[in-house]
């Protein structure tokens, strides 16, 4: 190994395993919380309810459903109830909806994030947050937002629908397939981004087959993790920018948003990194990166359009020239979901 990199990991812990819920109240109590604030999605009412049993003294309170892109609305309603409950600490149970909330509330008061991932999405493991206000979201990094622990609890993703699963799961190999090519890429990130998609593509196909399968759910979990940490590491590149453009101005659902552009920027930027290019083909058992991807998400009925997803054309022409770069051509091929053949190998 001779080529120079820096890299910045990002402290945090990490409790693993079916039937880790039940650590909720005991790690609350090892970070030194006082007065948990729950927030829970619609899907974890039950998960929301064991927790809060298990907090005793220490639940502060409730928030019982929450909004993708977090509409800053709802931000400013969840920092009042922190401030009404006293909140030292917030206990996120749900998708990447519930844990930017948390994030919401942590970027202005000081509280501890616990987070309890129910999806994919990997927000979880890192230090980004993001808001949504007048059709325009902002993002940021900032540390005081990154959850201080995390538990992984795949049995609380038996039920997650497979459509859901399987838009989950490409964002998670979004986040792989650009930590490898961002300008912070190292071959750290990429070696965790390679075995992410790995225990990823292995985990859909399995769940796919059977959606209760624990082993293929655990994988699942264990490839967002790691595609979360590598996402934290590398930071966002051209991928991301657009998907968070397209999102906070149309409002399009977020996961699927990430399916439909990801082969097609994968098509034009995979060719600049070459070994992990190969790399991420082994790990995906796909002679094509971009064409594997796509076909991947098209055999899990994950869309592959954004015309699927209700935006027009013009639209996907309006995003494209407001955004800085050259990205037309990518995005009218993922308006139209053309498989993207003719990589510029
Ligand atoms: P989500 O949290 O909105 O969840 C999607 C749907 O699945 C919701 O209806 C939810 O109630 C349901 N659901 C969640 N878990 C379930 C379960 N186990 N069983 C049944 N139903 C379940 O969607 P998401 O894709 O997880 O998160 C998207 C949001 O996260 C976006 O706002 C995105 O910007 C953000 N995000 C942030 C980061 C980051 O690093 N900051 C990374 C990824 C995503």
């Amino acid at each position: 190994m001779t080529e120079a990199f820096v890299h910045t990991s990002y402290a945090g812990r990490v409790v693993f395993g079916a039937g880790s819920l039940h650590q909720v109240a005991t790690e609350v109590e090892l970070l030194g919380i006082r007065r948990a604030l729950v927030i829970a999605t619609g899907s974890a009412q039950p998960a929301a309810d064991e927790v809060q049993a298990g907090l005793k003294e220490r639940f502060a309170g409730r928030i019982d459903g929450v909004r993708q892109h977090v509409p800053t609305e709802v931000a400013e309603a969840a920092r009042a109830k922190a401030r009404e409950v006293q909140a030292d600490g917030i206990i996120a149970i749900g998708g990447g909806s519930a844990i930017g909330l948390a994030k919401a509330i942590a970027l202005t008061a000081d509280v501890q994030i616990l987070a309890v991932p129910t999806t994919y999405a990997g927000s979880e493991m890192t230090p980004v947050w993001g808001e949504t206000s007048g059709g325009s979201k902002t993002t940021g990094t900032d540390v005081r937002v990154l959850p201080k622990t995390v538990i992984y609890d795949p049995r609380l993703t038996l039920q997650l629908p497979l459509k859901v699963t399987a838009a989950s799961v490409a964002n998670a190999l979004a986040h792989c397939v650009e930590a490898v090519w961002t300008e912070k890429a190292n071959p750290i990130t990429e070696t965790t981004a390679v075995e992410a998609a790995r225990a990823l593509s292995t985990g859909l196909r399995a769940t796919l087959a059977n959606p209760t399968d624990i082993d293929a759910r655990g994988n699942l979990l264990y490839g967002a993790c790691l595609a979360g940490t590598a996402l934290a590491a590398a930071g966002t590149g051209v991928h991301h920018k657009l998907c968070h453009l397209l999102g906070g101005t149309y409002n399009l659902p977020h996961a699927e948003t990430h399916a439909a552009v990801l082969p097609q920027v994968t098509r034009v930027k995979a060719v600049e990194v070459p070994r992990a290019k190969a790399r991420l083909e082994e790990a995906l058992e796909t002679d094509d990166l971009a064409t594997g991807l796509f076909d991947l998400f098209a055999a899990a009925n994950v869309p592959t359009s954004l015309q699927a997803l209700g935006l027009t054309r013009e639209q996907a022409v309006a995003a494209a020239h407001s955004f800085p770069g050259d990205v037309e051509e990518i995005l009218t091929r993922a308006w139209a979901g053309t498989r993207p053949e003719g990589a510029t190998r």
